[in-house]
């Protein structure tokens, strides 16, 4: 009995995109809004889960792989982007004792100068240019 549902199910699923991370993010949300409902109640976050929960199993079920693929791939692209985003903003209040962080004005690296106050020269490890820094605090 459970084998020919599985079976059913797999053969449903034969040409169909499936689950992807963009899948999982959005059932964590739909998690979250749920346990938000319980303390409001509001008609406009209902059609909001709604239209969730609609989407989700649209993507999921859909034949065009290709198209939500790439909006996984965006998504990806995205949380990588804000991740990296977290984790020089975590750096920067870890070193905010001893160091600043300025962009090179040539090829836009971040360096990372040791706090010293007043104007200095710096010279960029990766395109050599001389830069003017000025560390008050
Ligand atoms: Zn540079």
């Amino acid at each position: 009995m459970f084998n020919k549902l599985k079976w059913k199910l797999t053969r449903f699923m034969y040409g169909r995109y499936g689950v992807d991370q963009l899948y999982i993010a959005s059932a964590l949300l739909f998690i979250v809004l749920q346990v938000v409902q319980l303390f409001v109640r509001n008609s406009f976050l209902s059609v909001l889960i709604f239209g969730l929960v609609i989407w989700t199993f649209y993507r999921a079920f859909s034949k065009n792989i290709y198209a939500r693929q790439k909006e996984n791939q965006t998504f990806l692209k995205f949380i990588r982007a804000a991740k990296s985003k977290g984790k020089l903003f975590g750096r920067r209040m870890r070193d905010i004792g001893s160091y600043r962080y300025r962009k090179c004005s040539a090829c836009h690296t971040t360096l990372r100068l040791p706090r010293k106050r007043g104007q200095h020269k710096a010279r960029c490890p990766k395109c050599g240019h001389l830069l003017e820094v000025k560390i008050w605090v």
